[in-house]
């Protein structure tokens, strides 16, 4: 075990940490499982090749976290929980689908603690492997068969959140004018470029996959940044939908919007970044409730919702949470995201209260 693996397994202030080395493919796999208060542990499996086995650690460790405070500040029953698996390169065929299997065994072995499905590098047909040996993949039967991408959803929630944070800093949430920097336009990002183009709003996009990316600004009528262009481009909201750690010391003096809102999670280097971003009068909407709307719609589709309209008003209303979020921090001249996580202790301490 090394210094920094030490490090970090220490520092967390999670339940434990699941960690196992698939020698087969030489990936290491962490189940993060954070706070169970709310239920069982549920958040989606991130397949990538990381620098070292202590990043894909870290990304775990984090993410879970992240989890927990999503699920309490929508209100669902489940705790926080992450899988990683920290591939050498990227497998494919046999030697992937056998290291699938091999996860589904383990999560047979936790026996309920922790629930999978998709996240980044994973696909519908990689869960639909570990669903062969395993029940603890929680996809609603259409979301498993890969028909629903929770992206859209996710940006239907971006979106709300956006036009909150708007209205709190203009009094108005058109977004006809407004210019908007969005950071990665994939399976969030390009949904949310497209209604944003409808709303009116002047846009400027940018993604490492250029062609991509560039077709979708020439469709769009919007315009192209570099990657390193993003940070210190003038802006009304800045989106990151792609990488988590992007607004750091480092970018923070830097920044030229005035306000944050975007999928990415873990958009903060560090918590202390949001009241840096405070000081700045940068409005900073805390990344796990903007980004909910996926979760959101896979928890209402386990729960028996097949109602798109209902799903899509559910998750518009995220946008009211974020409200209330804001509103409370502007009175104590504070970050939201100390408002956000009060919230979340607040939705942890009545599940814990109740069950006494
Ligand atoms: P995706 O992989 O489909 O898209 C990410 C895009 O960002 C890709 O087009 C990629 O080329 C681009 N990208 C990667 N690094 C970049 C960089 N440094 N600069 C610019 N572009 C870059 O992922 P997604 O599903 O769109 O999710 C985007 C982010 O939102 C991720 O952080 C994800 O964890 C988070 N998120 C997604 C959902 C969802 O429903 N898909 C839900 C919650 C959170």
């Amino acid at each position: 075990m090394t210094e920094r693996f030490r490090q970090l397994v220490m520092e967390w202030d999670g339940l434990a940490v699941v960690t196992r080395y698939d020698h087969p493919t030489g990936t290491w796999v962490f189940i993060a499982l954070h706070d169970p208060t709310l239920g069982m542990a549920v958040g989606g499996c991130r397949m990538k090749v990381y620098p070292t086995p202590e990043d894909g650690l870290l990304d775990a460790l984090r993410l879970a976290r992240g989890m927990t405070h999503k699920w309490a500040a929508i209100d669902f029953d489940y705790g926080g929980g992450k899988a990683v698996l920290a591939m050498p390169r990227r497998l494919e065929g046999e030697e992937r689908a056998g290291l699938l299997r091999r996860f589904g065994r383990l999560l047979n072995a936790l026996n309920g603690a922790y629930g999978t499905g998709v996240d980044l590098g994973a696909t519908p047909d990689d869960m639909a492997v570990v669903k062969e040996v395993s029940p603890w993949v929680l996809t609603g039967d259409e979301w498993h068969g890969g028909h629903v991408d929770p992206g859209p959803y996710t940006a239907l929630g971006v979106h709300s959140c956006m036009r909150v944070a708007l209205e709190r800093l203009e009094g108005s949430d058109a977004m006809r004018g407004r210019t908007v920097v969005i950071q990665g336009v994939g399976g969030v990002g390009t949904p949310l470029a497209r209604v944003l183009a409808e709303d009116g709003a002047r846009l400027q996009i940018t993604d490492i996959d250029h062609a991509r990316g560039r077709a979708l600004a020439q469709e769009l009528g919007a315009g192209w940044l570099a990657e390193n262009e993003v940070v210190e481009t003038p802006c009304d909201i800045l989106a990151p939908c792609a990488i988590g750690g992007t607004i750091n010391r480092t970018t923070i003096p830097l920044l030229r919007c005035r306000a944050i809102a975007g999928s990415a999670n873990n958009q903060l280097g560090e918590d202390a970044d949001a009241d840096r971003l405070h000081e700045r009068g940068i409005l900073y909407a805390p990344d796990y409730i903007v980004n909910a709307g996926g979760a959101m719609a896979f928890g209402l589709m386990q729960r028996g919702v097949s109602d798109d309209g209902e799903i899509r008003s559910r998750v518009v209303g995220i946008g009211d949470s974020l409200a209330a979020i804001l509103a409370e921090a502007a009175q104590r001249d504070e970050s939201p995201l100390h408002a956000a996580f009060r919230k979340v202790e607040r939705v942890l301490a009545a599940k814990m209260a109740e069950s006494v």
